[in-house]
């Protein structure tokens, strides 16, 4: 799906026209990966008008991905979460997709380069469900993929830096090509990780397993909605190495992020979850959406009015 246009992109402190937000060929991100980000959603809600959704711990995680890569970032959180609602309110959108970049710019080549300067960026357009509505309905088939995730003490997995996602396309790409909505990475060990652009829910005997953050996973924002709904639904949840064998014994599965938000799974490997209801999974996704229609009380302030 191409990338819907909007009017204006938050750059550098200012609001640029669409158009003019371009890198020369010579950045350092484009060539190292020095590049981190963020992906964030706005939505309409019924009570407190368009909302940004955990504006807060996302430019948080954006700062700390940065920290990592030693990349000074010239912005506050306070600045950059008011960029984030002021890019929503200035593009007039209601339901938005949200990303924040910020990447090493020109000025000097070399991977350790400390002389290239931070440019940071925030772009929001339009994006609809990432697995397709009808994923989000009937739930999705996946595949374990033949790539393995990055192995702990490589490329840190819990960074969200540009350069993971080299293996999320392979692990996608490959699910793809074979006629599977997503690809499943596994961790180095052998135990389930996570999807291309999700975390991974396995229910099983009333329980949600998820495996933890050591497990070369991004610890996802909706991943700890989903953990924190679950609780307050009185549900179990255990973090814990899953092994793959697992996901075929699963009642039900589903996948949490941005982008796919709460999304049933259907099967993996072919092989079909024992529960096609998904009845504790459409728990979970009525508490998330219910968030926004306000039939759920946010009671940890997630919501941040763009106006
Ligand atoms: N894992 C990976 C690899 C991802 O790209 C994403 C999407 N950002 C997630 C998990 C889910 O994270 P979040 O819920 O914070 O969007």
């Amino acid at each position: 799906m191409p990338i819907q246009e909007t009017k204006l992109i938050w750059r550098n402190g200012e609001m640029i026209p669409w158009a003019d937000a371009t890198t020369h060929i010579l950045t350092h991100g484009l060539h190292y990966g020095t590049a981190v980000f963020e992906g964030m959603r706005a939505y309409e809600t019924a009570h407190k008008g368009v909302c940004v959704f955990r504006n807060r711990e996302h430019i948080e995680r954006f700062l700390y991905s940065a920290r990592v890569y030693r990349m000074d970032m010239n912005y506050s959180l306070e600045d950059l979460m008011q960029a984030c609602l002021d890019i929503v309110r200035k593009n007039e959108l209601s339901a938005a997709y949200i990303r924040p970049v910020a990447f090493l710019g020109y000025g000097e080549m070399g991977p350790a380069s400390r002389a290239a300067k931070t440019e940071v960026a925030i772009a929001a357009f339009p994006w609809g469900a990432y697995l397709g509505e009808d994923g989000m309905k009937n739930g999705v088939d996946v595949a374990v993929s033949s790539w393995r995730r990055m192995a702990p003490g490589t490329i840190p997995a819990g960074v969200k830096a540009a350069g993971n996602y080299l293996s999320s396309r392979l692990v996608s790409m490959e699910a793809k090509e074979k006629g599977f909505a997503e690809g499943i990475g596994l961790s180095h060990d052998g135990t389930v990780s996570e999807g291309a652009g999700e975390n991974l829910f396995v229910i099983h005997k009333g329980r949600i397993i998820t495996p933890p953050t050591a497990s070369s996973i991004l610890a996802g924002i909706t991943r700890d909605t989903a953990i924190t709904l679950a609780k307050k639904l009185g549900i179990e949840v255990v973090e814990q190495a899953i092994p793959r064998e697992m996901l075929y014994a699963a009642d039900e599965i589903f996948m949490t992020g941005t982008a796919a938000e709460v999304t049933p799974v259907r099967s993996v490997d072919k092989l079909p979850i024992n529960r096609p209801d998904f009845p504790i999974t459409r728990q979970i996704q009525n508490a998330f959406f219910g968030l926004f229609t306000g039939e759920t009380e946010d009671e940890w302030g997630w919501l941040d009015p763009v106006a």
